[in-house]
């Protein structure tokens, strides 16, 4: 058998566009049954409110009209009961709504009956509106069913009560035909109006949905962001006093990220923080949360983690972060720090979150590459207290503050590069010296200066060094001024030296102060 391809891709055709023409025609109508509860709510009450009180009419207008008082009663009593069991019977929002919907009709109906006014028939169409107020198919065709089933059968075999002028009592078919499809067009016109709502109430929803998602959300990797980050612990610290599960967190942060950026720029920088955020996403489960809050900082949140199962876990993200990264033709090898804390009854998120990252610190201090779980001994300043010349620690202070604003001026400049900057820790531990040096007391030839744990001291001592040479360096270009007096001097040496001591000499569980005199200048 001869198959012809030319045939055959034309039937498909033409069966591709009927299929398009198909969907179109379906997407042009509304969907129904879209309208958020509350608001069905409130426009069901009204509905019914309007139903009750148009029941009542018929009732007084029928006694206004010399009907005897039982039948008068009966004439408002069906619409208004049909309404009263829409009102109050568990049906669901689709029969509640057609039920009204049909207390309407009866109620036009009986407009017509009971007074004898053949124009009150136009009363259908003046609902038709109030039915559609439901936005939804139900309602919509039982008023149909019940208005052309009037025309159709009353219309037809009884015209008299239906139409009054001539010409549609000598051919009442083709009358009850032409009000069928007035009562059409006016549907048509108010599901226009309906589909309108309909789609202006999904796109404004889609539209919050989409500034909901931004304002929880890292715009570059897509995972959360502190925001949410902090939501989520609240609630997972809530679920665990419950259960008496404890939460974990992770603190992860690449290691030396910034050379990543200074090399191959910007553009690259994200492309591994967004390569990052996949491969900490695809070791987590359902549940648990990766968020990044700026720079090269990741956290996770695990909220139903053992303690236990803490050094799988981290051993899990090195190895998932340790295969290389291949960008811009070059294969890197990314590494991270992580930092874990374990919450106890009472903890707050804030303080789990601030353990967690004391911990990642310490992970960096100790090499890089690995992780830490936070415990006590980590918190700053058990390494205890060097005995220090106050005024010489605030002058080695003022000159770090003088040469750091100099630097930031020289690189406003385009004196030095821009990028040029030291590890977010190194400037941690910075700003924690120079702090607790803003409290030494005046006036005293020596106190006790609180110094950060051993090897946050050791690697901002290491990496001052640097800087100072540097500065060096700049101030013999003359691009900056900054002068290290010999009081700042001796303060530096003091500390280097305690940088450099045996651990053993200085960690002092006791909290006992070091004096300088173990420290020689
Ligand atoms: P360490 O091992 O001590 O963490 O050293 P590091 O080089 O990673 O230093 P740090 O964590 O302090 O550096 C973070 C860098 O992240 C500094 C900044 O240039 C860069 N950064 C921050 N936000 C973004 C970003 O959105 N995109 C890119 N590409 N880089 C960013
Ligand atoms: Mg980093």
């Amino acid at each position: 058998m001869v198959i012809d391809a030319g045939s055959v891709l034309d039937k498909h055709g033409s069966i591709l566009v009927v299929l398009q023409w198909a969907r179109s025609i379906f997407n042009a109508f509304p969907r129904g049954s879209r309208l958020p509860d509350p608001a069905w709510a409130f426009r069901h009450r009204l509905i019914i409110l309007f139903a009750v009180v148009a029941s009542a009419v018929i009732t007084v207008v029928s006694l206004l009209l010399h009907t005897p008082l039982g039948l008068a009663l009966a004439q408002g009593a069906i619409p208004a009961l049909v309404a009263l069991v829409a009102w109050k019977a568990p049906l669901g929002r689709r029969l509640s709504a057609s039920l009204s919907s049909a207390s309407l009709m009866l109620f036009a109906s009986m407009a017509v009956q009971i007074t004898g006014i053949l124009e009150a028939h136009f009363l259908f169409f003046i609902l038709v509106p109030v039915v559609a107020l439901y936005e939804d198919w139900a309602p919509l065709a039982t008023a149909s069913f019940i208005v052309l089933g009037n025309y159709a059968v009353l219309g037809v075999s009884s015209p008299t009560r239906i139409y009054s002028h001539q010409s549609a009592l000598e051919d009442p078919v083709k009358w009850s035909v032409i009000h069928s499809v007035l009562f059409l067009a006016m549907c048509a016109t108010s599901i226009v109006h309906w589909r309108i709502h309909e789609r202006a109430r999904r796109d404004g929803t889609m539209l919050l949905d989409r500034l909901a998602s931004q304002a929880l959300h890292d715009p570059l990797t897509g995972l959360a962001n502190r925001t949410l980050l902090n939501d989520r612990l609240s609630q997972a610290l809530i679920m665990s006093q419950r259960t008496g599960i404890p939460v974990m967190v992770l603190a992860v942060d690449i290691d030396g990220f910034k050379p990543v950026n200074d090399s191959y720029g910007h553009a690259a920088g994200d492309a591994l923080l967004i390569e990052l955020g996949h491969r900490l996403e695809s070791c987590i489960r359902a549940g648990d949360t990766a968020a990044r809050h700026g720079g090269d900082e990741f956290t996770l949140l695990l909220p139903s983690t053992a303690p236990e199962e803490a050094p799988a876990m981290a051993e899990r993200i090195l190895a998932a972060v340790g295969s290389p990264v291949f960008l811009l033709g070059v294969e890197l090898h990314l590494s991270v720090s992580i930092g874990i804390a374990v919450s106890s009854p009472g903890l707050s998120g804030e303080l789990l979150l601030q353990e967690a990252d004391q911990a990642m610190y310490a992970a960096k201090h100790n090499g890089r590459g690995g992780y830490m779980v936070f415990d006590k001994t980590l918190a700053t300043g058990t390494l205890g207290t060097l005995a220090v010349h106050p005024d010489q620690a605030r002058e080695w202070a003022a000159y770090t503050q003088d040469l750091r604003s100099e630097i930031a001026a020289a690189k406003e400049l385009g004196r030095i590069p821009e990028q040029s900057r030291g590890p977010e820790t190194v400037r941690r531990t910075l700003e924690s010296i120079i702090a607790a040096i803003e409290l030494l007391p005046e006036g005293q030839q020596s106190a006790g200066l609180a110094l950060p744990e051993r090897n946050a001291l050791e690697e901002f001592v290491f990496h001052h060094d640097l800087v100072q040479h540097w500065a060096d360096t700049l101030r013999l270009d003359s691009i900056i001024e900054a002068q290290r007096s010999p009081g700042a001097d001796q303060f530096w040496r003091t500390l280097h030296q305690t940088a450099l001591q045996d651990t053993n000499d200085l960690v002092d569980d006791g909290g006992d102060t070091v004096h300088a005199d173990s420290s020689p200048s």
